[in-house]
């Protein structure tokens, strides 16, 4: 385990960008944590997110992700960068201004030279921005990187919870830091603003009713009641994509977090209308949502986004 190593690792990653970083001993996540995911996934909660009970043995051990792992390095990059949209349009989450962020992070982390430290790419790092079966939120918390917040964030002390999470696996060992020994405050923010009952007591929430879920992840038509209660709130009525309202309401954002590295949000998606999802032409659409995080709910779940929009 070298010092320096560490050291010039979280040097780098902080010059790319990140307001905070911490390091892992890779190894098993710890048996109250699998079984708090277990109980999730046995409720239901992950609702159509039906990949989440795949690769069960790697979210256990990211060892299983890269043969002679050792560390696990967590980041957090803050993501809102002041520029807002219109209140008065549909409303879009403030992480998806911003161009689609897992190809911003990786590059900011490639660019960053942490290279020349770890080694090769892919043989002795890799770099997990939901692209791979990681614990993310855990790792951040056993890194000491921040702390899980009652609505389920990790937040970074000092900065709040705005911020994208993202690992790199290593077979460098590292010197691994101490988890944060402090809770969120409980303040009750997050759950008085969530518009639907979604969060749950164990710092989850039932994507069963989660307008964020069903604007984004959900595919086809709301059916359920669930769904249907959830949509029919004024919150769900004027959301066009995401939502979050968990996350902005929490009073550890009140300082604000560094948005270094990342690019100002697009001004198309600033502008961005429900006439211009309903309207325009599948190639005019497709050329404004270029690059951006919207594209994951297909141009479909858009429409059903913009359509449920229309009794405002
Ligand atoms: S994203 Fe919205 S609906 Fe989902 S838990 Fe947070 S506030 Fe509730
Ligand atoms: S809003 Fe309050 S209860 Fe919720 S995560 Fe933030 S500090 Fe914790």
């Amino acid at each position: 385990m070298d010092p320096d190593i560490t050291t010039a690792v979280k040097t780098a990653l902080m010059r790319a960008g990140a307001c905070a970083v911490g390091i892992a001993e890779a190894g098993p996540v710890d048996d109250s944590a699998m079984a708090q995911f277990d109980r999730w996934l046995a409720s239901g909660h992950e609702a159509g997110m039906t990949y989440m009970h795949n690769h069960r043995e790697i979210r256990r051990d990211p060892r299983l992700l890269l043969e002679g792992a050792a560390s696990v390095i967590c980041m957090a990059f803050g993501y809102r960068t002041g520029r807002m949209r219109d209140p008065g349009l549909p409303h879009i989450s403030a992480y998806a201004l911003l161009p689609d962020y897992h190809d911003v992070i990786r590059k900011l982390i490639r660019e960053s030279g942490i290279g020349e430290t770890l080694g090769e790419e892919h043989r002795d790092w890799r770099i997990c921005i939901d692209s791979a079966p990681v614990m993310e939120r855990y790792w951040a918390v056993r890194s000491g990187t921040g702390i899980r917040g009652d609505n389920g964030s990790v937040i970074i002390p000092g900065y709040g919870c705005e911020v994208f999470l993202a690992e790199i696996v290593t077979t460098k060992r590292l010197r691994p830091d101490t988890p944060l020994d402090r809770d969120c405050g409980h303040c009750g923010a997050c759950r008085s603003a969530c518009p639907t009952g979604a969060l749950g007591t164990e710092r989850t929430a039932d994507c069963r009713r989660c307008i964020s879920y069903l604007t984004i992840e959900h595919r086809g038509p709301w059916e359920s009641a669930e769904q249907i209660m959830a949509m029919s709130t004024a919150a769900g009525k004027k959301t066009l994509f995401g939502c979050d309202r968990c996350v902005t309401a929490c009073p550890h954002n009140r300082k604000g977090i560094p948005c270094t590295g990342m690019p100002d949000p697009s001004d198309e998606i600033l502008a961005l209308t429900d006439d211009d999802i309903l309207t325009l032409p599948p190639d005019r659409l497709s050329a404004k949502l270029k690059g951006s995080c919207l594209k994951r709910a297909k141009t479909d779940g858009l429409r059903r986004n913009a359509l449920n929009l229309g009794s405002l």
